[in-house]
């Protein structure tokens, strides 16, 4: 197959995506399309280029004071009769056209158009962010290559509508359980009932007021939800256990200690088991390339609600927010699609952001 981002493509960031649309990439099967972006990034030859398994890393070695990285996944999830890519009016639909090839799309066009950027520039271009964390290209890199990922600050341009998601909550998942005793429901007197034993805990759910924080401009909600309920064996038998998922989704001032913490005030007198857990990220725009961001787009951040990559750089100690053009709420829609004027305001804005001063 001839490689469809051709140098042309790659100065239309609206064609691009196009093109990058319509080189199917679910997750797992990102070959190709790694391929393709790798060969692209080596025809220019202002880049150093890397690969670890179909993630492909490029940057600018120009000696700048700092360094920034901007990151996209290449994968998407399975496709759903949307593709290949159409375009309706000023729409381009298909399968990962807002999560995220749109983003993809002005990350590879900068880094194939901007020899000379304001701050060296690390692109990552990664596999598997839509499946298990063991196979996050993000994840593989920061065990096999940690120096591909020292950045000053992180941009990753997964879809947010043009707005900029900083920081991003955590999530715990517990099991509450309860045991009882067995007992034959005409003699219910000789079993404790262990569903009945979780009223309470049902209770203090629908009592809970969630916490509302705002940590540097940015408003978190937090929010605690029984996710999943299970118990009885029989339709005669006194249950002997129950139990209960409960999921906190947390702000980031709180660690994943501090998280386990209050669910165990929450549910005092309950035992309690950790079955997932992931800690959130604070917004950190501190660093001047963060600063510079925000004045390039020229709009207050606001707080990530979900769990994205941003809290594994933030785990490296990298601050790192999310700005893309793509439509959140699409994301894995079978409607997804994106605005083609969403994608020239992102890439004139990372322009005005990245282009060294001499240029504007
Ligand atoms: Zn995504």
């Amino acid at each position: 197959m001839a490689n469809p981002l051709t140098p042309d493509v790659l100065l239309d960031p609206v064609e691009l995506t196009r093109a990058l649309v319509d080189v199917e990439s679910v997750s797992r099967d990102e070959k190709v399309i790694a391929d393709c972006v790798e060969d692209a990034l080596r025809r220019v030859g202002h880049l150093t280029v890397k690969r670890l398994g179909n993630t492909v890393m490029a940057r600018t070695k120009l000696g700048r004071g700092q360094r920034v990285i901007l990151a996209g996944h290449l994968d998407t999830v399975p496709i759903n009769d949307n593709w290949p890519s159409t375009v309706v009016d000023d729409l381009i639909y298909g399968c990962g056209t807002s999560d995220m090839k749109s983003g993809v799309a002005l990350a590879l066009h900068l880094a194939t158009t901007l020899p000379d950027p304001a701050y060296d520039i690390t692109y990552l271009f990664y596999e598997a962010e839509e499946i298990e964390s063991e196979f996050n290209g993000l994840n593989l890199v920061a065990e096999a290559h940690p120096k591909w990922l020292q950045a000053d600050f992180a941009v990753l341009l997964e879809p947010t509508f043009g707005a900029v998601e900083a920081g991003c909550q955590g999530t715990m998942r517990v099991r509450v359980h309860t045991r009882g005793r067995r007992a034959h429901t005409a003699r219910a007197w000789r079993g404790v009932n262990a569903i009945h034993a979780m009223g309470d805990a049902l209770r203090r759910l629908e009592k809970y007021q969630a916490r509302t924080v705002t940590i540097g401009g940015c408003t978190y909600r937090e929010g605690l939800s029984a996710v999943r309920i299970s118990g009885g064996i029989a339709g005669n038998v006194v249950p002997d256990e129950c139990w209960l998922d409960v999921n906190l989704r947390f702000a980031p001032d709180r660690s994943e200690e501090q998280a386990l913490a209050h669910l165990r005030e929450v549910f005092e007198g309950y035992e309690l088991e950790v079955t997932d857990s992931a800690p959130g990220a604070l917004p950190g725009l501190d660093a001047a390339p963060a600063r510079d961001f925000l004045g390039a787009v020229g709009i207050e951040p606001a707080a990530k609600l979900g769990w994205t990559d941003v809290a594994r750089f933030a785990a490296l100690g990298i601050p790192a927010l999310n700005y893309g053009p793509g439509d959140p709420a699409l994301a894995h829609a079978p409607d997804e699609h994106v605005e083609i004027g969403k994608i020239r305001d992102g890439a004139a804005t990372l322009y005005r952001w990245l282009a060294p001063a001499s240029d504007i």
